[in-house]
């Protein structure tokens, strides 16, 4: 039992059977965001490791909106016959930890690229996933999901209609800005912040994504800025030598 979790039954949306799942509380309190929106909470509790729902008999897996949504008869029937015939085993458990926790939204991206979803619920997944790894500090991880997010947020904002999965034209674009900065990538990220900044619309449509652009934007200026400085005082003193 955690103070942070709960467990109540549902069916599962393929095999119909009844499985456990965890449900975090809601009294959560964020004390800090970063760039690409991923929430540190208060405690150490993390709820991004239980966004994933798994059914405890065939191994579905989907976020909670997409666990209880509906599925058009002919994929829910191929994804049946496949679990049927193979079944995923995954325990059930109350308290997840990081093995677990990755586990899960691995299932859920397999089955969301099985059953043909958007890109860009894709990428939120990777994203998350990168989320699980910056809070266990494990760096290299990290980039390597959060470089998948990228591509995949990359792909569907040339081929997807926007809005979608919570995200606008402008948040998305703005999205893919913030995980290049996190990857170091200041370049890729101004170009996409540019998009931003250029677009007459944003400002009036979406004034929040607009201003976070614009500070984004300076950021990246200043850093080039104080590097360029650390260069020249560098080449001075190695003269002087
Ligand atoms: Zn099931």
């Amino acid at each position: 039992m955690s103070e942070h979790t709960f467990v109540v039954e549902k069916n599962c949306p393929i095999c119909g059977k009844t499985t456990r799942v965890v449900k975090t509380k809601s009294r959560l309190m964020v004390i800090k965001t970063d760039e690409d929106f991923c929430n540190h909470y208060s405690d150490g509790f993390n709820p991004y490791f239980y966004n994933i729902w798994v059914c405890e008999h065939c191994g579905f897996a989907a976020d909670e909106k997409h666990f209880l949504g509906s599925f058009m008869d002919k994929v829910k029937d191929a994804m049946q016959a496949k679990l049927t015939k193979n079944p995923i085993p995954f325990h059930f458990m109350e308290e997840r930890h990081i093995p677990d926790a990755v586990a899960s939204y691995k299932l859920a991206i397999y089955f969301a690229e099985e059953m043909g979803a958007p890109m860009a619920r894709i990428a939120g997944m990777y994203l998350r996933m990168a989320w699980l790894f910056r809070s266990s500090g494990e760096k290299e991880k990290e980039e390597e999901c959060m470089r998948k997010a990228v591509f995949n947020y990359e792909r569907s904002r040339l081929k997807e209609r926007y809005p979608m999965e919570s995200l606008t034209d402008a948040s998305v674009t703005f999205l893919i800005a913030a995980i290049y900065k996190r990857l170091g990538n200041e370049d890729m990220a101004a170009s996409y912040l540019n998009v931003i900044i250029n677009d007459k619309q944003v400002k009036y449509t979406d004034n929040q994504t607009y201003e976070r652009a614009r500070r984004m934007w300076q950021d990246i200026r200043e850093d080039k800025k104080a590097a360029e400085e650390a260069e020249k005082k560098a080449k001075k003193a190695a003269a002087i030598k």
